[in-house]
């Protein structure tokens, strides 16, 4: 899926999660944690050599070159159980490390949030035509409904385009309609 529809995707479910746990974090912190979950949502991807990151930023065609070589090529590392419990556990290291104690239940809050982006990301991933290695390097893909292909969404295709970012609009203006106090909330 694209990056436009992976951080819609993120969007909806991180308020999703937050309808369950409501929380109010001020308008500093929410505003980041709103940031976090969308680069969460984009991280994933990073492994493409089309990601846009690498395009924009100077030097990196090499990043992404390291990135890659790391990561096992495209949809490999970055979508598994493995890579996510690596990347969550690297995270939480250098937050343990490199910021001050009094900090932590804030930095905890924005690795939560990019968490929620990223772990949305190999979810939707699921439903499209390649599905996803959860259980990498086992060379196995998910992919729901398990058949037939055409029930999967192409990525780039009029059904990603059109139907599911209708779909997703509809339903996170249901969602932010409906509970509109709680997004207030997160502000406070
Ligand atoms: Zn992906």
């Amino acid at each position: 899926m694209t990056g436009t529809t992976h951080q819609m995707i993120a969007l909806i479910a991180a308020f999703w999660v937050l309808l369950s746990y409501p929380v109010s974090l001020g308008p500093v912190l929410a505003i980041i944690a709103i940031f976090a979950v969308m680069v969460g949502a984009l991280t994933p991807d990073l492994d493409q050599p089309t990601a846009s990151l690498f395009r924009r930023t100077l030097g990196g065609k090499t990043v992404h070159k390291l990135f890659s070589a790391v990561s096992g090529g495209h949809r490999h590392f970055t979508h598994s159980l493995l890579g996510i419990a690596i990347i969550a556990l690297m995270l939480r290291w250098i937050i343990l490390t490199f910021i001050q104690p009094e900090f932590y239940p804030q930095a905890f809050i924005v690795l939560a949030a990019f968490l929620i982006g990223y772990i949305s990301h190999p979810i939707a991933d699921t439903l499209t035509d390649q599905g996803v290695p959860w259980l990498w390097p086992i060379p196995w893909s998910l992919k729901l409904p398990p058949g037939p292909e055409e029930l999967r969404v192409t990525t780039g295709s009029f059904v990603e385009l059109f139907l599911v970012r209708g779909a997703l609009l509809v339903v996170g203006f249901l969602l932010l309609s409906s509970h509109w106090q709680t997004l207030v909330h997160l502000f406070k």
